[in-house]
């Protein structure tokens, strides 16, 4: 039976954890929070005292951790002792100099890396639906891809170290972007007596159609499972959406991109979470947008 180290059973790496025991792999899981453990150990996962001792006997290690500061702590810590030829795989979201730095500790230790964060929130998670999006070699992909097979509905190779972080910051960059946009249509639409309803059955069937419109539409009633449906419940929370869209626009100063809507829609969800709603859905921004969520 393969084992894999999971470090970090948050949210999301706790169902992600439980999707692999389903399938048969031996998991063995830590994490610094007791409670987070317990959930594990419910789930089938052997808890272990520490990372290292969770990635010790591992062929596979998994990392689902809040930001690069954590990935490259843990890393430090249980390269050194994991056995060569180990495959790391970090699933968090974090900046791409980071991922690119974690690559680097593990090719020093002769293991196998990639990066791959995920899309598809904590529903994803625990369905086994997640997109993958991988950054690594050829060879560390090849290992990687029937391990992330429980936990995934899609996993697309993104290209070398770092490319599974660019990928997943500039999808966010559009959705913060897009949600804004539609959030404002939809403000506009109720200044000039248009229904939701109308405004969703001409712009999902015309050049407006994107998915915040027809899959997350921020005003309740034309998509019915939408967070705003349930006074905006996350979903995806707009401290999450915040963290993605300074990713953003750390990796445009860095490399010299030139996005005035990211930084804009970043600003404007700085403010969002400023007034108290980072664990509100990001679509409820339209009520920011009205001027009615302070
Ligand atoms: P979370 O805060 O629930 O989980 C992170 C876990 O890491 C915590 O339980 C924490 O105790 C643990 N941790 C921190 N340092 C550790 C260490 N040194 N050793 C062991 N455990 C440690 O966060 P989450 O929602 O599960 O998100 C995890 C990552 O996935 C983040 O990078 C996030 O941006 C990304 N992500 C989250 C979502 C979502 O919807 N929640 C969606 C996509 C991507």
């Amino acid at each position: 039976m393969t084992t894999i180290g999971f470090i970090g059973l948050g949210n999301m790496g706790n169902p992600m954890a439980a999707n692999l025991v389903k399938a048969g792999y031996a998991v063995h899981g830590f994490d610094l929070v007791p409670e987070n453990l317990k959930t594990a150990r419910d789930n089938g996962v052997v808890v272990m005292a520490n990372g290292v001792a969770a990635a010790k006997d591992a062929e596979i290690v998994i990392t689902m951790l809040p930001a690069g500061k954590h990935v490259l702590s843990v890393y430090e810590d249980i390269a050194p002792k994991a056995a060569k030829g180990t495959l790391f795989i970090d699933s968090s979201t974090i900046d791409v100099d980071s991922a690119r730095k974690a690559h680097a500790i593990a090719g020093k230790h002769g293991l196998l890396s990639i990066d791959a964060p995920v899309s598809g929130g904590t529903g994803g998670a625990a369905a086994g639906t997640l997109t993958f999006m991988a950054g690594g070699s050829k060879e560390a992909f090849a290992k990687a891809e029937p391990v992330l097979q429980p936990m995934a509905g899609r996993i697309v190779h993104c290209g070398d170290a770092g490319a599974g972080q660019a990928a997943k910051i500039c999808n966010n960059m559009i959705l913060g972007v897009s949600m804004i946009g539609v959030a404002e249509a939809f403000v506009l639409a109720e200044k000039l007596g248009l229904s939701h309803q109308a405004l969703f059955d001409v712009a999902s069937t015309s050049s407006g159609q994107c998915w915040s419109l027809t899959t997350y539409c921020p005003v309740p009633g034309p998509v019915p499972n939408s967070p705003a449906n349930r006074d905006y419940q996350p979903g995806f929370a707009a401290a999450l959406m915040l963290k993605d869209l300074k990713l953003a626009q750390e990796a445009a100063q860095q490399s010299g991109a030139v996005t005035p809507l990211g930084a804009e829609a970043a600003q404007l969800y700085a403010l969002f979470n400023a007034q108290g709603h980072g664990g509100a859905d990001f679509s409820g921004i339209i009520k920011f947008l009205r001027g009615d969520s302070a």
